[in-house]
């Protein structure tokens, strides 16, 4: 018994005020209908994207780049979700037997429990329903907007996707739908009205369908409870302690008989959190973007290559949770200028004091620093998707 997914991909953009296929937006840093395929890895043997001839390269990009366990095929949709499942079916190389789950690409945050669910409830009782329960009180009204009755809830359930069946009773469903002009608004309904058992299995709440822009906003939490959506970065750095230099730490200059020497200011503090920065958001380290070999960072303030570090950063699509800074040196006492040096990054990356640390210690005379010849720093961060 193979498994197929019919994914309907031929929404609009018009219910959102948005100008395209809602499917191509982007949640948690890649496109809706990446997410919604990816639902199926390791569960099925096979799927057919259904979607308009207009939709189709981008579609065809999106899904090509998007590696799964199982085949895909794509197929054009027709003017409606039914024809465009329809189409779908049509498409299948099922045999009678086999299991075909109909799914929203619109929905790409369903657990892969309630996917699990479907297919075991296909196998045990030849269809399976994701329902939630109704938890607001329904009331029917008539076309003036006067209640008529209010619902039993106890009984009343939300309906979602995937939906699961036997090919030959969704095939069967369809095409008398097809002949006798039925129009549903799920799939189950057309297999109902032909006399099939439909059995329900439980939906979650995090399966939401992007229909209207509050649904967007809905994604985003969803996904972003999702630890993927969190990245933790780490840096180091040292330079060596000379004579005649400057020595800058955390953008404040302090007074001191030796200063840190570099291509740049030196600033070993920012190296450190910048390099943790670049690591957290996956670009690399600051040699990649700041060669020392370049004139133009020749002496220049790292505080100016931290503003351009976290555009980096925001254009990759995070922002920062919180840094924490360790600087390691045996001299001079670093602790009086602390509130100085958070008050420059918090600035310079715009951000809030509370989301930046800066803490030093020294090594008890042992080592490089201890013996002062050079001060070494390290940093972390916590970035976190911010589309
Ligand atoms: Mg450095």
């Amino acid at each position: 018994m193979k498994k197929f997914v019919i994914l309907a991909a031929g929404g609009s953009g018009t219910r959102m005020n948005a100008d395209r296929n809602k499917i191509f937006l982007t949640v948690s840093g890649s496109p809706v209908l990446k997410k919604s395929i990816l639902l199926f890895d390791d569960l099925v043997d096979e799927m057919v994207i259904v979607c308009k001839p207009d939709d189709f390269l981008l579609v065809k990009e999106i899904s090509d780049s998007t590696i799964v366990s199982f085949s895909k095929q794509i197929t054009f949709g027709g003017d409606t979700r039914q024809h465009s499942v329809l189409n779908g079916l049509k498409h299948l190389h099922a045999d009678p037997e086999d299991i075909v789950l109909v799914h929203d690409a619109a929905r790409c945050t369903t657990p892969k429990e309630v996917v699990i669910n479907v297919i075991d409830s296909c196998i045990r009782y030849g269809s399976g329903v994701p329902g939630i329960p109704a938890v607001n009180t329904m009331k029917y009204a008539d076309s003036e907007h006067f209640i008529k009755f209010t619902a039993d809830r106890e009984n009343l359930f939300e309906i979602q996707t995937p939906q699961g069946f036997i090919y030959k009773d969704l095939y069967k469903a369809y095409l008398l739908s097809e002949s006798e002009h039925y129009s549903g608004t799920d799939d189950s309904s057309l297999v109902e009205r032909i006399g099939i058992p439909v059995h329900l299995v439980p939906g979650s709440r995090r399966n939401i369908k992007i229909t209207e822009k509050d649904d967007l906003m809905m994604i985003h939490s969803v996904a972003e409870s999702d630890f993927s959506s969190y990245r933790i970065g780490y840096g180091y750095d040292v330079h060596r302690l000379v004579e005649g230099r400057r020595l800058i730490l955390c953008g404040v200059e302090i007074p001191h008989s030796l200063g840190l020497l570099g291509h740049s200011d030196a600033d070993v503090a920012l190296h450190a959190l910048m390099d943790a920065l670049l690591g957290a958001a996956s670009q690399g380290d600051i040699g990649k973007h700041f060669p020392d070999t370049s004139e133009k960072y020749k002496d220049i303030s790292s505080l100016h290559l931290l503003h351009e570090t976290m555009q980096i950063v925001r254009n990759a699509g995070y922002d920062l949770m919180n840094a924490d800074v360790t600087i390691i040196a045996q001299k001079p006492k670093i602790l009086p200028y602390i509130p100085e040096m958070v008050h420059h990054i918090a600035r310079t990356i715009d951000c809030d004091e509370m989301q930046i640390n800066v803490k030093a210690t020294t090594t008890e005379k042992l080592g490089f620093e201890g013996r002062e010849e050079g001060i070494s720093a390290s940093a972390v961060c916590l970035l976190k998707r911010i589309y």
